[in-house]
């Protein structure tokens, strides 16, 4: 992951408080359309001030959450809680929430002002109110300059903005943004990013975000839930989501893994070997299986946590652990790494990441090399489902 990730501020994780109360709460919550299973009893707690992404492919139910948090649809079953009030009989309109759609959906025949201004008009606002709130909307924004430009004489980023301003103005206590920076390119996409963070951390307010892109996620999110098939696979931060998968799923939704499969052959509190196929070494990781010996279990291990090397790394490699030869086949240089796509004898592939610590013209390992493969058994991780 390559993205850089904003310093949060959050003064404590709410989520590891247990008297905290969740400002949002989904329980059991089902949703189906014609027969359609979206959703399946999905229990699910946010609380006040975080940024919290939903991340899943096509069609998993994302964007069917947050319509049913905004008031767009209802629950077939099940819960929506907001600020502690059951969510089942208020419409859209009396929610404290606001809703930031993929296309920014600018009046395009509104100056910038104008169409920030649109919905505080709508509530029948003061002058003074609206054009206070307009002052500090579009400043929030740093988009001062730009009142009386049209939508179509400003960039992607600034309209993006400008949406931005439009949702904050009406002063939400909940703001859901459905992939709101799609549209953007990779470079503008990154500095928005960290824009967004930096507002949503100076208004408080909480931010959910739905995305397919699991780096944007990754580098804007408190904590992020992954959806598969309408239903939360695991709940967790950035870094425990990374880390810690709960699941053969989520480990290679999120970034890029080796998955052995194997048999579990000795299990202590701190330790487990796994004789698998794909290796003619044993695997060992550094936690317990919680599974009996003879289990079968699938070990993961991500690319950049294998050392790559033409030169045996251990003294003995017949005693070795966690280690494989193989030949390159390919490599994709990504210009601050490089990734090393490395075939066993018995044909399996493995990825191994190595940063281009120094500017050399060739790649110091390269296409047909026989090379060594290592890691450490604190970089494995045991995956039972
Ligand atoms: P994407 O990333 O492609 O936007 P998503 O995760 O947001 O996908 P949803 O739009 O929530 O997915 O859709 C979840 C499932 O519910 C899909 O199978 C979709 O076809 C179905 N669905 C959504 N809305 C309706 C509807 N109004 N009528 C019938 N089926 C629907």
């Amino acid at each position: 992951m390559a993205s850089k990730s904003p310093k949060r501020n959050l003064k404590m994780e709410p989520w590891q408080d247990p008297k905290a109360k969740p400002y949002i709460r989904l329980e059991n919550v089902s949703k189906e359309f014609d027969g359609v299973v979206a959703m399946s009893n999905l229990s699910l707690s946010i609380y006040q001030g975080e940024f919290f992404s939903i991340l899943g492919g096509s069609g998993c139910g994302k964007t069917t959450l947050l319509r049913m948090l905004a008031g767009f649809e209802a629950p077939t079953s099940g819960k929506i809680f907001i600020d502690g009030m059951d969510m089942s009989h208020i419409p859209p309109y009396e929610r404290p929430v606001n809703m930031m759609f993929q296309s920014y959906a600018l009046f395009p025949h509104m100056t910038v002002e104008q169409n920030v201004a649109f919905g505080l008009k709508q509530e029948k606002l003061s002058r003074k109110e609206i054009k206070e709130r307009l002052e500090n909307g579009l400043e929030l924004v740093q988009m001062s300059g730009y009142k009386k430009r049209m939508p179509h004489q400003l960039s992607g980023g600034q309209r993006q903005r400008v949406a931005l301003a439009r949702s904050l103005v009406k002063q939400p206590k909940l703001l859901l943004l459905d992939e709101p920076l799609a549209s953007l390119d990779k470079k503008l996409k990154e500095r928005t990013q960290l824009e967004l963070v930096t507002i949503q951390e100076r208004v408080g307010i909480t931010f959910i975000m739905v995305s397919h892109d699991q780096e944007e996620s990754m580098t804007m999110s408190t904590r992020l839930g992954v959806m598969e098939e309408g239903q939360i696979r695991q709940v967790g931060t950035p870094h425990e989501i990374y880390e810690f998968p709960n699941s053969r799923f989520v480990a290679d939704f999120i970034g890029s893994i080796n998955l052995f499969e194997g048999i579990v052959v000795e299990d202590t509190p701190d330790s487990t070997l796994v004789q698998s196929e794909d290796l003619s070494h044993v695997l060992r990781v550094s936690h317990s299986a919680t599974v009996p010996p003879g289990a079968q279990v699938t070990v993961g291990v991500r690319p950049e946590k294998i050392k790559i090397s033409r030169t045996p790394i251990l003294a003995k490699e017949d005693l070795a652990e966690n280690m494989a030869q193989g030949i390159v086949h390919d490599i994709e240089y990504l210009g601050d790494v490089s990734i090393y796509h490395v075939d066993l004898r018995n044909g399996k592939r493995i990825l191994a990441t190595m940063p281009n610590l120094v500017r050399l013209t060739e790649q110091p390992v390269t296409w047909d090399d026989k090379v060594y493969l290592y890691w450490q058994s604190e970089n494995g991780i045991i995956l039972t489902t």
